[in-house]
């Protein structure tokens, strides 16, 4: 009995082992948790598009007293503004009372997410049925987007200038888009063939309609969409030229499980680590650091484009901070602190073979740092210095906040990327820190109320260390 107690006394000592948010938590803390999924349910509800996050956000800091900024504006101590780059990326920042030199403590997520965008030239009819071709957007496992209803979401631009939004199949009474699939009767052959090949990319075709324009003889049912877009948006078939119209599922945010502890939506990679950023940085106006949001765009294409995280706009407006507030822009960036805001995957044990169980997230243990993401021998990852790492560690023990470290799987079953190595390029310590998420990048993804909550206070704790 001795021996026993010396024993369980040196492990609880000398062992680690994560923690469950449920075994941690008292009663308030967990109610705290439902209760801050409510809002972000209904964020993820207003905003299923980079540009509609962009707009919902804006909308959130102004109420905090954000203001729009442009280049070359005066700064100062206490202001908080914004900058909106094109209505798709948005950097969010407050400047603190500390020395400039002192760096800014950045948290970086982004807010596109995979979908089906609708191509250039996309309306045809074919065998009494109208459609949309569609080009995939990141990661999608096609099989995963037929046969569920799919809402029409983005802007068309017309030639004189003009942006109409477009959104479809989200209201009440709304018809929904559809993608058809084969009936398993004659689907012997298709049944045969692996999953990522089971549906060419090319029959992710929106059904749109099959009811003909009077009078017309040929491609009757193509006009009638035609009409009905023009009778609602003013735009004609040419305008599809010059639109980024995409289909996202229809399906809003909803409690998932009977003790509702999870949430099933669209597009929780990223708004899982851009809500909580936000709300964490609205949360900690007395911190004497200066802090920065950034929802980036395109992150799960590359982060190309003048809207992605590879984009030197964010280098120019740490420039133009520094100089604003007289400090060295080298500096800044040398003393500069960044989370990479993105979700991590899941132990799912559905699937337990692709994951290396001591090292991946556990749902409800808390917020994932990832201290390096790529693949294979850590091939195109910003694999975070141990000090830095020991910094979040201290910050995190500090704050009392719930953590846990996650590699996303198996060495060599695959991998992924974020932001973390675009940041890290400027010299900006750089680790990422998010959500781990059950079933990404699919339709509807999934994750836990509890980890959820542990994000928005880790982004608080780092905001005001
Ligand atoms: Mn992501
Ligand atoms: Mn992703």
């Amino acid at each position: 009995m001795e021996n026993k107690n010396v024993a369980a006394e040196l492990e609880a000592r000398l062992g680690y082992k994560k923690t469950n948010f449920y075994e941690k938590a008292d009663e308030a803390t967990v109610a705290a948790a439902y209760d801050y999924a409510k809002g972000y349910m209904a964020y993820l509800d207003a905003a299923k598009t980079e540009r509609e996050s962009v707009a919902v956000s804006i909308g959130m800091a102004e109420k905090e007293g954000y203001i729009p900024y442009t280049f070359g504006m005066e700064l100062k101590a206490g202001g908080k503004y914004y900058y909106n780059n094109r209505g798709r990326s948005l950097y969010l920042f407050r400047v603190g009372s500390e020395d400039i030199n002192n760096g800014i403590r950045i948290a970086a997520a982004h807010v596109d997410n995979p979908r089906l965008d609708v191509k250039q030239s996309p309306l045809y009819e074919d065998s009494g049925m109208a459609f949309f071709k569609t080009r995939y957007y990141g990661g999608i496992r096609k099989y995963q987007w037929v046969t569920i209803p799919l809402a029409l979401h983005g802007v068309v631009v017309k030639q004189d200038g003009t942006v109409v939004n477009v959104v479809i199949g989200e209201d009440a009474g709304d018809p929904v888009l559809y993608i058809n699939d084969l009936l398993p009767h004659l689907a012997q052959e298709q049944s045969k063939a692996p999953l990522g090949s089971a549906i060419p990319a090319e029959n992710l075709n929106l059904l749109l309609g099959s009811r003909p324009y009077p009078g017309c003889e040929k491609d009757a049912i193509r006009l009638n969409i035609l009409s009905i877009l023009n009778e609602k948006y003013g735009i004609t078939e040419e305008d599809f030229l010059s639109a980024d119209l995409s289909a996202v599922p229809a399906a809003k945010a909803c409690d998932v499980g009977l003790d509702r502890s999870l949430i099933g939506a669209y597009g929780h990679d990223d708004r899982v680590c851009a809500y909580p950023c936000m709300t964490a940085l609205f949360g900690s106006d007395d911190a004497t650091h200066t802090a920065m949001v950034i929802l980036a765009d395109k992150e799960e294409i590359g982060s190309d484009g003048n809207t992605g995280m590879q984009c030197e706009v964010m280098i120019d407006l740490m420039h133009e901070i520094a100089k604003a507030l007289g400090g060295n822009p080298a500096t800044v960036k040398a003393n500069s602190k960044c989370l990479s805001a993105d979700v991590t995957a899941c132990f799912d044990p559905n699937f337990p073979e692709v994951y290396e169980r001591r090292n991946v997230s556990m749902l409800n243990c808390g917020v994932a740092m990832s201290k390096y993401t790529g693949h294979g021998g850590k091939v195109a990852t910003n694999d975070a210095p141990a000090e830095y790492v020991a910094w979040i560690r201290k910050i995190m023990a500090e704050g009392g906040v719930i953590w846990q470290a996650g590699d996303m799987g198996k060495t060599d079953v695959g991998g992924g990327g974020t932001v973390a190595k675009y940041i890290a390029k400027h010299n900006i310590e750089t680790v990422d820190l998010g959500v781990p998420v059950l079933s990404m990048h699919a339709p509807i993804e999934v994750v836990s109320k509890a980890d959820v909550y542990t994000a928005h206070q880790a982004f608080k704790v780092f905001f005001k260390a």
